[in-house]
């Protein structure tokens, strides 16, 4: 199977825009066909006109049936078989084996989602049943639950291909919650999203769902990219990128006449504090586990630990010495794009500007330009020059991180405080560490999403529990997770039917709870009827 450079509108292929562009082999440094054309501004209201016909009927489709059509969507990506690889490989140079992975975390988080569209009780029902004789004024009888928000616009993630892409997180938690979705691909393997695109028309067809249940746009993210946003039928947006591109996304939907939530998940340093007891007992351990995780996947994880944290000291050095060792031995890799390539020399060529900042190592092996590689970086640093210039704070997207120093106790506890918004923060420690710096947990549990013990911020497990997301700049809506079940709640809103017959409520509210749901009725918690 071969991408046609076509965009998908509803059950159609389209493609009158009047710009076109092919992929990039980042590995061979060559374009690849066919040639892609972006869709024309006829075209993406037609997408978003469809989508706003479809999300009556899409909303009232059964938990049942959405989880069937999420189950048929994983069935066909999976059966496009190793072409889909193929195709991916070419246009990211992420490697066979990543993308299996990636393939696999995929269609168990459409999985996942359609499970949870099926045991249905992710709606929050919850029923105050009606006092009439309360005194002295009577209550009413009220019932709540979580509705669809409406058509939600999904821009395809250039580091997640598969996984944060055309049926990726965000498009596989708006369709269980019931909205439709119009992905606009990115650039950087848009044949790659033709092909998955087309599992999940084929997906549309199949279970019978209305035409613009799904689109996909290719084209330019300043031209259809905003006018997806600022289309009137657009409730929502899922994003995954740059803190530019998130933040001019936000900027543009909170202007709108009608302002919608954008759900931007941007850059994270994801601080990593090595603890006293701990850079003594494993420093050199933790330095090969550091040099492990900022090199997987050539950096290119949201979730990259950017920035290390300890005290300075002979264990600090001993630590110094093996990442040194690590980080010159580390190949240098493919990254996406030339464009991503570019960006991260540029970081790397501010941390060589700044004064108090000096090159630990970089890969020994020299860097196969044409092949777009970059080599794996390691800088120090102090603790002044740190706080004193800020662009050391920003996220450096690729297999670079920074030691900072710090005298004592103090200059860790100020650096945490100096922390924006991250994903992740973690601490390695012994046990004697970790009760020694509760307060150190407690400033990062304001900063961040997620908190790690004795691990890696990289490989965020997909799971009920798990949260992807933290404070500006991190995301634009901290509250909110990308990754994960509570990845559905983005798309939904809170409707109170109060004083309702039976005949009017939603089954989910209904006295009888058709769906067997658990709700929260008169404040106990029962999958009971009332
Ligand atoms: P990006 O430039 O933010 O682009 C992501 C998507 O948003 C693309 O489809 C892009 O369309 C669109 N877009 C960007 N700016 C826009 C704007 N002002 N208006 C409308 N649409 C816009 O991200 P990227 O291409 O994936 O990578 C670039 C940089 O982003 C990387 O070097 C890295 O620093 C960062 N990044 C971070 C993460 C993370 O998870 N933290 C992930 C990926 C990338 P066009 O392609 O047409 O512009």
């Amino acid at each position: 199977m071969e991408p046609q450079g076509k965009n998908l509108v509803g059950l159609s292929e389209a493609g009158a825009g009047d710009k076109s562009f092919k992929s990039y082999n980042p590995t061979l440094g060559a374009e690849i066909e066919p040639e892609f054309v972006g869709a024309s501004s006829e075209e993406v209201d037609r997408a978003m006109q469809l989508a706003g016909e479809a999300f009556p009927v899409f909303r009232r489709k059964s938990g049942e049936e959405r989880a069937v059509f999420l189950e048929k969507i994983a069935d066909e990506i999976e059966a496009i078989g190793d072409p889909l690889l193929e195709r991916c490989d070419a246009e990211t140079g992420l490697g066979i084996p990543r993308l299996t992975g990636e393939r696999g975390r995929t269609c168990g988080q459409l999985r996942l989602f359609a499970s949870l569209a099926r045991e249905g009780s992710w709606v929050d029902a919850r029923i105050d049943t009606a006092i009439p004789d309360r005194e002295p004024l009577p209550k009413p009888d009220a019932r709540l639950m979580l509705m669809p928000l409406g058509p939600v616009v999904v821009f395809g993630a250039s580091n997640f291909p598969l996984a944060f892409s055309a049926a990726g997180g965000d498009t596989a938690s708006a369709l269980a919650a019931g909205c439709p979705v119009v992905v606009k691909a990115h650039r950087s393997h848009a044949g790659t999203a033709e092909l998955v695109g087309r599992a999940i028309q084929a997906a549309v067809k199949a279970c019978s769902m209305p035409e613009g249940t799904f689109s996909m746009i290719h084209g330019d993210g300043r031209d259809v990219g905003t006018a997806l946003v600022q289309h009137p039928i657009t409730k929502a947006v899922g994003f995954t990128g740059s803190l530019k591109g998130g933040r001019a996304l936000f900027d543009l939907a909170a202007a709108r006449p009608e302002p919608i939530p954008v759900y931007a998940e941007m850059g994270s340093l994801n601080p990593v504090f090595i603890l006293p007891g701990a850079l003594e007992e494993r420093g050199e351990a933790f330095a090969q586990g550091l040099c492990g995780s900022v090199t997987l996947g050539v950096g290119q994880f949201c979730t990259n630990p950017g920035l290390v944290l300890g005290l300075e000291g002979d264990s600090m050095d001993k630590f110094i010495g093996a990442a040194e060792s690590a980080f010159g031995e580390a190949a240098p890799a493919t990254m996406l794009n030339p464009g991503i390539r570019d960006a991260y020399e540029a970081g790397l060529e501010t941390f060589d500007k700044t004064d108090g900042v000096a090159l630990v190592a970089k890969s020994s092996t020299a860097v196969d330009a044409v092949a777009t590689q970059a080599g794996a970086h390691v800088w120090t640093t102090d603790i002044d020059a740190f706080a004193s210039n800020p662009e050391l704070s920003e996220e450096v997207f690729g297999p670079t991180t920074l030691v900072v120093k710090c005298k004592a106790k103090n200059e860790l506890i100020r650096a945490a405080n100096q922390l924006e918004g991250h994903l992740t923060a973690t601490i390695h420690g012994t046990e004697k560490d970790l009760e020694e710096h509760l307060d150190l947990v407690e400033i990062l549990e304001r900063k961040v999403g997620r908190i790690i013990f004795n691990g890696f911020p990289t490989g965020v497990e997909v799971c009920h529990s798990m949260h992807h997301g933290g404070p500006y700049p991190a995301t634009s809506d901290g509250r909110s997770t990308s990754v994960g079940t509570a990845a559905i709640f983005r798309f939904t809103r809170l409707v109170c039917f109060q004083d309702f017959p039976q005949v009017g409520l939603p089954d989910e509210l209904r006295d009888d709870n058709p769906c067997g749901i658990w709700r929260i009725v008169n404040g106990e918690q029962t999958n009971g009827a009332v």
